[in-house]
């Protein structure tokens, strides 16, 4: 079982990255970012305040969560609805910081986390893997890209499934959540120990996932 763990700012490429790391390597690919924006989305649907600690820990006793694979990339059903592209969407956006700093969601996303191994090999990405969910993986990746880039990078994808991303808002936006992602009191986004740091900006996609696949071929880990 290998955990590859790949931490980083919002925007710094992790989604893509990870994901064609994890087919190079024949691994299940985890977003845990998703899982946060997935009980977010539930909190939205149900009128929790994701300020209200309490009111979010009372939802999550009595939402279920289950752990489905697809296409080689662990998913998620609530309450046996997929929320789908709705995880994407701008309630969900500006709220998945301030679910993230609660500790009862931390909690429980960082066990779900954990059960995934179940699954197989991961490449996992997110904020806080390499640092809390799996500390004692050989395989950690702190992947960055300069401010401006990161916000190009999102408001393209927004716009191919919204229509439109004005890349001064985007930016405003990912400094917001980058600075309360990097201030919070649990699991805020660090650099773990021991982990390779790779800046994206300039570099293509093809070679950060070069990067990781080569550093695991020369482990040994994959032919
Ligand atoms: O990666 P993505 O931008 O989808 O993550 C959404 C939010 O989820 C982040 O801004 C952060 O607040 C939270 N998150 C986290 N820990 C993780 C992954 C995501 O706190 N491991």
């Amino acid at each position: 079982m290998i955990i590859v763990a790949v931490d980083g700012p919002s925007a710094s490429g992790k989604s893509t990255v990870s994901r064609r790391a994890a087919q190079a390597l024949g691994f299940v690919y985890v977003d845990s970012g998703a899982v946060y924006r997935g009980v977010t989305w539930k909190c939205v649907k149900e009128g929790v305040d994701v300020k209200d600690a309490q009111a979010v820990t009372n939802l999550l006793i009595r939402m279920n969560m289950e752990l489905v694979l697809k296409d080689q990339a662990v998913g998620y059903l609530i309450d046996g609805e997929d929320p789908g592209q709705e995880i994407r969407a701008e309630p969900v956006r500006e709220r998945v910081a301030d679910i993230a700093a609660q500790q009862s969601v931390r909690v429980y996303i960082v066990e779900k986390l954990r059960l995934m191994t179940k699954f197989g090999s991961l490449v996992m990405e997110g904020r806080d893997i390499g640092t809390v969910v799996f500390p004692d993986t050989p395989y950690k990746y702190y992947l960055d890209a300069d401010p401006e880039e990161r916000a190009r990078r999102r408001a393209a994808e927004i716009r191919q499934t919204e229509g439109a991303g004005d890349v001064n808002e985007v930016l405003s936006s990912l400094r917001r959540r980058d600075q309360k992602d990097s201030s919070r009191a649990t699991a805020p986004l660090q650099i773990a120990l021991g982990a390779k740091i790779i800046n994206s900006t300039g570099m293509s996609i093809d070679q950060v996932v070069d990067t990781i696949v080569s550093d695991l071929k020369k482990a040994g880990v994959v032919s």
